[in-house]
């Protein structure tokens, strides 16, 4: 599954974008805030909702991760 970003706390730093190993974000045009551009290369290793210091990234595991 996809990392949701909450778009009304997200203050557009980019450590999200930068820090991903997977390069699932890029910044939107026009004012489109965040976007996860290319959620298949997630592979929910966490790191984005922990760099994000003000909780604006949500990665939820697949069932099968949580078993
Ligand atoms: S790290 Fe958090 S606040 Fe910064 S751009 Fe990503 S989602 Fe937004
Ligand atoms: S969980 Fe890891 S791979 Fe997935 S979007 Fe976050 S930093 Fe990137």
């Amino acid at each position: 599954m996809a990392p949701r970003i909450d778009q009304v706390k997200c203050n557009l730093c980019g450590v999200c974008i930068e820090n991903c190993p997977g390069d699932c974000f890029e910044m939107g045009a026009g004012g489109d805030g965040v976007l996860v551009a290319r959620p298949l290369t997630c592979w929910h290793c966490g790191t984005c909702e922990v760099d994000c210091l003000i909780g604006a990234i949500y990665v939820e595991l697949p069932i099968m991760m949580l078993a």
